[in-house]
């Protein structure tokens, strides 16, 4: 009896430790998916970060022409820089420009990998996997702004305007055109006339704007607070000192000339000389009080003072396109009136 116990146990003993062996396997296992899948998915996540912030960064240098090279490395070296500062280096190839609309890219797209060294699914010999994300911000046309001028561009100047290309902004008394000389009342009540006019035109409107809204027009040439909010808010408080030989953002086919302050060619937005106007459409032509319709938003730099007073009173500006703060539509064919914003679209 004695003797039956003994082989029993021994043979119970083996098994004992064969299942322990099983056990212990499928324990690290199961720790292998639970800890190596968590830090694929933990990578995972952080890459998916580092590429829609490099997506989302280099956007702000959209639009850029299918024709000027250095602009689209420009692009690519904002995402190179924006990965960088959160952990994933990348190259200009893994950075590519999409939407070609009217020769100009409008999205960036970003493809980022990544190997992940695992740690316990080595027991299973799995030493390491990829993880891959891809991320893409296109600019699409602004359609809610703050922070904009009380000056209207008309509709069908805009339809057919150019970058580079100077308009007036703000017509002259002697330039005819009625009462209306393109000041626009933006918190949709007159009342404040030329006081609004000023503080508005200097540091721009608080409020929001948006595509849609029908405003109400401030006639008169409104001098004296034309050229102190252009002159002396706007045009010499650009600090930015930019190229002092040939313009660094010049490409292959144009090379820009030395500038001291922010030009159309090479400017900083939040600069004081960049203006985002409404961009409008008179209701009743016939009226010179008739209202407008706001219809999107224009980018302008101000390169110039204003040099006349009284009758010869305008501001010239010059006509770009970029993106600047606001919300933006992804329906890129309308809403197109140079003044973009920045949308993720996966
Ligand atoms: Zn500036
Ligand atoms: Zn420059």
């Amino acid at each position: 009896m004695k003797f039956i116990t003994l082989r029993l146990l021994r043979n119970e003993k083996g098994s004992v430790t064969v299942l322990i062996a099983l056990v212990i396997t499928a324990l690290l296992g199961m720790a292998a998916l639970v800890l190596d899948l968590g830090l694929s998915y933990y990578e995972s996540v952080e890459l998916q970060n580092a590429a829609d912030a490099a997506v989302l960064a280099a956007a702000w240098e959209l639009p850029a022409k299918t024709t000027r090279p250095n602009k689209i490395n420009d692009v690519k070296d904002k995402a190179i820089e924006y990965a960088q500062k959160n952990g994933l280096t990348i190259t200009r190839s893994d950075v590519q420009l999409t939407q070609t609309i009217d020769n100009e890219y409008r999205g960036v797209a970003v493809t980022a990998q990544k190997t992940v060294n695992y740690s316990f699914a080595r027991v299973l010999g799995i030493n390491s996997g990829n993880v891959i994300k891809s991320s893409e911000a296109w600019v699409g046309g602004l359609v809610s702004a703050v922070g904009i001028v009380p000056l209207g561009f008309d509709y069908n100047d805009c339809l057919n305007a150019t970058e580079g290309q100077t308009f007036i902004i703000k017509e002259g008394a002697h330039s005819g055109g009625g009462g209306w000389r393109g000041i626009v009342e933006l918190d949709g009540d007159i009342a404040g006339g030329a006081s609004d006019y000023e503080d508005w035109l200097a540091n721009g409107y608080d409020g929001e704007v948006t595509e849609g809204d029908t405003l109400p027009v401030q006639n008169g040439n409104i001098s004296g607070p034309t050229i102190d909010a252009v002159n002396d808010e706007r045009v010499t408080q650009c600090t930015d000192t930019q190229c002092a030989g040939t313009c660094s953002k010049s490409d292959a086919t144009t090379t820009y000339p030395a500038h001291q302050y922010c030009t159309h060619d090479h400017y900083i937005i939040g600069c004081p000389r960049v203006i985002v106007t409404p961009v409008i459409e008179v209701i009743d032509p016939t009226d010179s009080n008739s209202p407008v319709l706001v219809k999107g938003f224009a980018v302008f730099v101000l390169e110039e003072t204003v040099v006349g007073g009284g009758g010869d009173n305008q501001i010239i500006a010059t006509f770009v396109k970029t993106v600047v703060p606001g919300e933006a539509e992804l329906t890129a064919t309308i809403h197109d009136f140079g003044a973009y914003g920045v949308r993720l679209v996966h």
